[in-house]
């Protein structure tokens, strides 16, 4: 393009209004939530960025897709096209449609875990890692070390410490490694991309061990657009064609369509293996549904089958991957401390810097998350010492590794004034930053309690 200006390209046919709030008000809204912006109404918010999950835009083709769907029981025709979809996209023979992803994890996890098994993954996935675990199987993350960083540069911050991975083999014995997970892009670990030659290392290593290789590809349009304009090679290649080779190097995928597929719902397992695909089957029938549906409804399988080959679209994926980065480097320049460089589908902040008077127990993340809500009406979610903190024999916080905040993006939703707004709160952020104090926990829950805890403001 001659003009440097990124529009989003779409035009809005329907609009669903915003409710516009004040200060005032939101004190009392968040204050009736228990600070724990969770428990806020919707309609009470201004710009949602609490997750990038289930809450794309869908498009006219997508709308009228599902007028045509085929609600049958068994062998239905929006089925059909979807598997099609699928199978075109990643190449495995055998696809399993699910409701969500993580009963895609739970079926194929649940299958191969068990005591004394082990997963090893860049990332594992929060739903990944307790699927995992409640087989009483271990998951251990392995990303890159230069991962941590919060401001260090690098293309693929995403990538798995291969070298790692061969050790891990040779500790525990490849008999006993239940699968490899790729995460991409790597959630968890900032968003942040997986590079092809990674992804090809990690295969081989896999392939020499007889280990399963699993793609978790809930963001693999958004992470082709990394390796198409970072990664050497891959200029002259669609960003389809980018994923396809990725999956080609693995031995199945597991993805939640509330992502990259730009649906409100669903997720499926694919597989290259006949047998175990047979066993994952049995579950599912169990459990979803039958193998043609799979806790679907028809009209949702034709919304993902469409979703699906519209992510890899070059305007969309652009403009999706620069509206996140120009959230991110406007909020650096003002000198907000985040991961840099921005990743897909979200900005990460590090609260702890930014709040450096509010000790780690009093949880910095939280602080900023409830700053945004009355300061500017934005919802987004504490990924720090709420989300991943334990408590020792004699009741203290065991910290989490860091105190990150997330602003998630979701899909063809806002337009770049609402991102120019969130900027804007960022000021009056930064103004009142040393009057900000802690929280405190008056009520949680054993199983992820960041759902469901209420605070109380010290
Ligand atoms: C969202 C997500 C999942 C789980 O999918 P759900 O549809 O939320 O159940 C698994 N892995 C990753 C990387 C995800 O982002």
């Amino acid at each position: 393009m001659k003009y440097k200006t990124i529009f989003e390209p779409f035009k809005i046919k329907s609009v669903e209004p915003i409710r516009v709030t004040t200060e005032h008000q939101r004190e009392r809204y968040l204050k009736r939530a228990h600070y724990n912006p969770f428990l806020l109404h919707s309609d009470d918010v201004l710009i949602d960025l609490l997750t990038d999950s289930g809450t794309s835009a869908m498009s006219a083709a997508q709308w009228s897709a599902m007028m045509s769907g085929d609600e049958s029981y068994a062998g239905a025709k929006s089925w059909l096209r979807l598997e099609a979809e699928i199978h075109d996209l990643t190449g495995y023979p055998h696809i399993l449609p699910t409701h969500q992803g993580r009963a895609a994890e739970r079926i194929l996890y649940g299958y191969l875990g068990g005591k004394g098994k082990i997963f090893i993954s860049n990332t594992h996935f929060d739903t990944t890692r307790a699927n995992i675990e409640f087989t009483d199987a271990t998951a251990i993350d392995i990303p890159m070390p230069e991962s941590s960083m919060v401001t260090f540069d690098q293309p693929f911050k995403g990538d798995m410490d291969t070298a790692k991975l061969e050790s891990h083999i040779k500790t525990h014995g490849s008999q006993n490694i239940a699968a490899v997970i790729l995460t991409v892009t790597n959630n968890s670990g900032g968003g942040q991309p997986v590079s092809m030659h990674n992804a090809r290392m990690v295969s081989a290593i896999c392939k020499k061990n007889k280990i399963l290789f699993i793609i978790d590809c809930c963001r693999i349009a958004e992470n082709s657009y990394f390796i198409r304009n970072r990664e050497v090679g891959f200029k002259s290649k669609t960003y389809r064609k980018i994923a396809q080779e990725m999956f080609a190097l693995a031995d199945g995928c597991i993805m939640s369509a509330k992502k990259d597929a730009l649906a409100n719902i669903g997720g499926f397992l694919a597989l290259r293996n006949h047998k175990l695909a047979q066993a994952c089957t049995n579950l599912l029938i169990i459990t979803e549904g039958f193998v043609t549906y799979g806790g679907l409804a028809g009209r949702d399988m034709d919304a993902i089958a469409i979703g699906l080959r519209e992510v890899f679209d070059p305007d969309y994926l652009h403009y999706r991957i620069r509206s996140t980065a120009y959230l991110g480097e406007h909020l650096f320049s003002k000198g907000i401390p985040l991961i840099m460089p921005p990743g897909g589908h979200a900005i990460y902040i590090d609260a702890a810097k930014l709040y450096p008077q509010i000790p780690l127990h009093e949880y910095p993340g939280q602080a900023l998350v409830c700053e945004l809500y009355i300061k500017g009406g934005i919802r987004c979610v504490e990924i720090g010492s709420v989300m991943f903190g334990k408590y020792d024999k004699r009741g203290k916080l065991i910290p989490a590794p860091k105190e990150l905040v997330r602003l998630a993006i979701p899909r063809r939703v806002y337009t770049q004034s609402h991102i120019d707004y969130v900027i804007e709160v960022f000021d009056e952020i930064i103004r009142t930053k040393q009057e900000v104090r802690g929280l405190r926990i008056t009520h949680e829950l054993e199983a992820l309690r960041h759902f469901t805890a209420h605070f109380e403001k010290l």
